[in-house]
């Protein structure tokens, strides 16, 4: 079994983009700016935003992050989505989710401009997605696609089963492996929570990507042998034995199926570490459109 080593394609990826970066800078260009906004305290989305902040300014980037109190009003999160809409020397707009119950979470997707949506949740970039054109890919599943790509794993003509049917990663991940593209081209079948006999599905699956967010779901006797598996599952499994009080589980069983698979993605160090990587490289992307290049 090869394991997918998320932090190692992530550093050629973000190389990759410094390089093309640092000639863009040269000839006299600004900097990418990302701007996240994160309403609220909880634990795991500051740890994202902080993360996404680092990584941005290691790579030479500009980063604002807007830190919002909980209390803050649906009204007062859009004008300030809409400020960052306006400023032309912002590229790309995150809103880091969940949002406080108060707040209409599909109201600030669709107040974000599509030409900023690096996260690429908005209609616009779905609805591109879905049809084949050029737009923002939601990260994980863009991550996903990259990671295949950096393995130079076939996917035309393989059955695809993805597991998890959320506009985030399921959705957008279904869309990208069935595309007519070198890194897509597969037969997709997509499992939710209504598949009846779901192992019945997974175990025809040449590439089998899990998100449903359930730790440890997938167990060996649901994977064919031999076959790829894409674990984005993260969730934090409280340990008072550890400093941090948790540790993260993916949706995979990874001691089963490491004995099955020929490919298999770790958590953590694996589509984690790609989903920055893949914003990144949307940040990018939106830079070089803002620039005209
Ligand atoms: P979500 O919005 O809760 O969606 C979960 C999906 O799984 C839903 O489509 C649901 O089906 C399906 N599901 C739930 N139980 C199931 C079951 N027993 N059998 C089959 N399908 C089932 O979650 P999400 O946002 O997609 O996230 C999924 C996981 O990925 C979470 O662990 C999350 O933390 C992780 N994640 C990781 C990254 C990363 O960067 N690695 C990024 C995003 C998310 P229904 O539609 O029928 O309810």
């Amino acid at each position: 079994m090869t394991l997918l080593d998320g932090k190692l394609t992530a550093q050629s990826i973000q190389e990759d983009i410094r390089t093309r970066l640092e000639k863009l800078l040269s000839a006299g260009h600004r900097r990418p700016h990302l701007a996240a906004i994160l309403v609220g305290s909880d634990g795991a989305s500051r740890t994202y935003v902080d993360s996404k902040e680092k990584k941005s300014l290691a790579l030479g980037f500009n980063s604002t992050v807007l830190r919002l109190p909980e209390s803050t009003t649906e009204a007062e999160l859009l004008e300030k989505v809409i400020e960052m809409n306006l400023n032309p020397d912002i590229d790309g707009i995150i809103v880091q989710s969940p949002l406080p119950g108060h707040i209409d979470e599909n109201k600030v997707t669709q107040t974000i401009s599509p030409l900023k949506d690096v996260d690429g949740f908005h209609d616009i970039n779905m609805g591109k997605l879905a049809k084949g054109n050029e737009g923002f890919v939601s990260a994980t599943p863009l991550g996903v696609v990259m990671m295949l790509e950096a393995y130079k794993i076939p996917t035309a003509g393989k059955h695809c089963v993805v597991v998890g049917r959320s506009n985030i990663v399921g959705r957008p991940m279904s869309l990208l492996m069935s595309a007519n593209s070198p890194y897509g081209n597969c037969t997709v079948t997509l499992c939710h929570s209504k598949t009846q006999g779901i192992g019945d599905y997974t175990r025809q699956a040449d590439i089998l990507i899990v998100a449903l967010g359930k730790p440890g779901f997938i167990k060996a006797d649901m994977v064919k042998q031999g076959a790829v598996v894409i674990d984005v599952g993260i969730t934090r499994i409280e340990d008072n034995s550890r400093k941090s009080g948790f540790y993260l589980r993916g949706d995979v069983d990874f001691e089963s199926v490491s004995k099955q698979a020929s490919y298999l993605t770790p958590v953590p160090g694996g589509v984690g570490l790609m989903t920055i990587a893949a914003l990144l490289s949307n940040t990018f992307k939106a830079y070089k459109n803002n620039l005209g290049l």
